[in-house]
């Protein structure tokens, strides 16, 4: 395994389309297993491929709630609700913003195996859902829409 380079906001590879993936390859398996270490080092909560350079579409979702999900082209099949709570970015160090996301969202996708997976999520996790899926179509949680207010650094909350 190795630790990849996380892009900075800024960088085109994270406002860029990404593909699907069609066939899991072993470069696919690598991929996966580099972008763990990286999300680990990192200490986040979740990691999409264009954060890494790689135009795929890929994420990892890890909550204490679900242990480490792969997700290979994801899609939101069900949302509901609303929630406005704090979100980071590991491409947007050290800042913080407060997001408009839905409540509860239900993700389907492939894993590893290339089997079908739906998983749903609510609070955090519905949240990381959104944010790490947002990455494959070059979104940013600090993009109209999504971001309601940055939270000033001193702010007591
Ligand atoms: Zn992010």
């Amino acid at each position: 395994m190795a630790k990849l380079r996380i892009r900075k906001k800024g960088d085109p590879t994270l406002r860029s389309h990404s593909r699907p993936v069609d066939k899991i390859t072993d470069r696919i398996i690598t991929l996966l297993d580099d972008m763990a270490e990286t999300l680990h080092d990192a200490d986040g909560c979740g990691l999409a491929a264009p954060q890494v350079g790689v135009r795929r579409r890929i994420v990892l979702v890890e909550t204490e709630e679900t242990g480490l999900l792969e997700l290979i082209n994801p899609e939101i099949i069900a949302s509901e609700g609303e929630q406005l709570e704090q979100e980071g970015c590991l491409s947007i160090p050290g800042e913080w913003g407060i997001t408009r996301r839905p409540a509860k969202v239900t993700v389907r996708a492939l894993n590893r195996a290339g089997e079908t997976c739906e998983y749903t999520g609510e609070g955090l996790l519905a949240r990381a859902f959104c944010h790490e899926i947002d990455h494959l179509d070059g979104k940013l949680y600090t993009d109209p829409g999504t971001l309601v207010r940055m939270v000033d650094p001193d702010e007591d909350e």
